[in-house]
């Protein structure tokens, strides 16, 4: 069905950053935007159109989120108050490796409902070691526009029996999952090969998948220079930084997607700024594990491609991108200054420098006509909004996922006057909290 927005305030991200009053005219695909007093024609008149009233709201780009864990949605308030290496080894890697197809699903779900209903529309997710069909069938079944992979990892201390694999077998399954799904849900589906980090991956591993990853097309995404004991720990072992180990091992290049980036020296970031490597801010994940606040201005600056994500729940605790783009903000003027990454430079990291990250930038990230419909309608005119000052200060430091009303994705309303509509929230809500008591006394946590 096509759908006329109409009323609202376009926010494009488009290369003229065009802010604009106009009707929007979606099919599948975005087919008109009309600056308002325009005529809106439709060549695809004979099909019925709804028409969504877009008065008092801001029409955006869907957010893209490009580094998540759906499988650790359940895990939400299991793992607070603890830095990184312990936090993994005695909460997050026992909470996976007791994970069964179920709970997984009902993680997936939880954390997808809780993305979309917020406004994101693409993710890059990295799952973890086993069952990762029932998060790609989760992500399928949602709407949303998802790169996902199971989680990689062959070596490492402190790594659970229920998560450790051959080499071998987390290469074959990882090409297996490629296969089966990328291109499912008429192009939504996307795979990334995801070895954890260089601490759990054999240069066998990693070399592996970044060879598998490009002949497949597909997408390598590992975490890099989050935290400095974890740094420290990977100078130990290997002699080198992580982000030049994993470079030698092959993850670098415009498929290379890499979490974090909070410790990388100037240096670091002009071989990712000239090799294209990309870098995923997530703020909120950074402070909670005290890993430190990323040089985003710096990194912008230098050239390196950036995108937002909100990690994963247990180190967030939410999935929520209006907190990211928020943070990312803020947080930039606390390390660089105060007038680094200003708002309109902060809202393009979170849509289409994210699309781009991700190699979908020609599909989304931005309204501009025959992109896909990937679309969010936010009212900008309540109380905590007004009377602000021009939409994208808005969106940026005064709205919020309560001001969400629509999410399109490929043209399908799946937030209609912020409900979900292809999902029951509050039966994801009890099946989660459900499979989340079940999963600590598996785990024995
Ligand atoms: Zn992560």
């Amino acid at each position: 069905m096509d759908t006329l927005i109409r009323g609202g305030v376009v926010v494009t991200c488009d290369p003229r950053a065009r802010v604009m009053e106009a009707d929007v005219l979606v099919g599948r695909s975005i087919r008109a935007v009309v600056p308002r007093g325009g005529r809106v024609s439709t060549p695809h008149g004979i099909h019925p159109l709804r028409v969504i009233d877009a008065s008092g709201c801001a029409v955006i780009p869907g957010f893209v989120q490009a580094h998540v864990h759906l499988c650790q949605a359940l895990f939400r308030g299991m793992a607070d108050d603890l830095p990184l290496l312990e936090w993994l080894r005695r909460r997050i890697w026992p909470l996976e490796a007791a994970h069964t197809e179920a709970s997984l699903r009902a993680s997936a779900e939880l954390g997808l409902a809780e993305m979309l209903v917020a406004g994101t529309t693409t993710i890059l997710d990295m799952g973890t070691v086993r069952h990762h069909d029932a998060v790609m069938a989760a992500c399928l079944a949602s709407g949303i526009r998802a790169v996902s992979g199971k989680a990689m990892m062959d070596i490492g201390e402190g790594v659970p029996r229920g998560l450790r694999e051959s080499t071998r077998a987390s290469l074959r399954e990882s090409e297996r999952l490629c296969s089966d799904w990328t291109g499912q849900g008429d192009g939504r589906i996307g795979y990334a090969f995801a070895p954890r980090f260089v601490l759990s991956c054999s240069e066998a591993l990693v070399r592996g998948a970044a060879e598998r990853a490009y002949a497949m097309g597909a997408l390598v995404h590992t975490h890099a220079a989050e935290h400095p004991n974890e740094r420290e720990a990977v100078r130990q072992v290997l002699g080198d930084d992580d982000v030049a180990v994993l470079r030698r091992w092959g993850v670098a290049g415009p498929r290379a997607v890499l979490a974090h980036g909070v410790q990388l020296t100037d240096d670091e970031a002009r071989v990712l700024a000239r090799e294209g490597t990309r870098v995923v801010h997530c703020p909120s994940a950074n402070l909670k594990l005290g890993s430190g606040i990323a040089r985003v201005a710096d990194l912008d600056a230098a050239g390196v491609a950036l995108a937002l994500g909100a990690d994963g729940a247990p180190c967030n605790n939410n999935l929520d991108p209006w907190v990211e783009l928020r943070h990312a903000a803020l947080l930039a003027k606390v390390r660089s200054g105060t007038t680094s990454l200003p708002a309109a430079r902060a809202f393009r990291l979170a849509t289409i420098d994210g699309a781009t990250a991700l190699g979908l930038g020609e599909m989304t990230g931005s309204i501009e006509v025959g992109k896909r419909a990937d679309l969010v309608v936010v009212r900008v005119d309540s109380v905590h909004a007004e009377p602000g000052g021009d939409v994208v200060s808005k969106l940026v430091y005064a709205c919020g996922a309560r001001d969400v009303a629509h999410v399109l994705v490929d043209g399908e309303l799946l937030v209609r006057n912020g409900e979900l509509t292809r999902t029951d929230a509050p039966r994801v809500a009890a099946s989660g909290r459900q499979h989340g008591r079940e999963l600590v006394a598996r785990a024995g946590i």
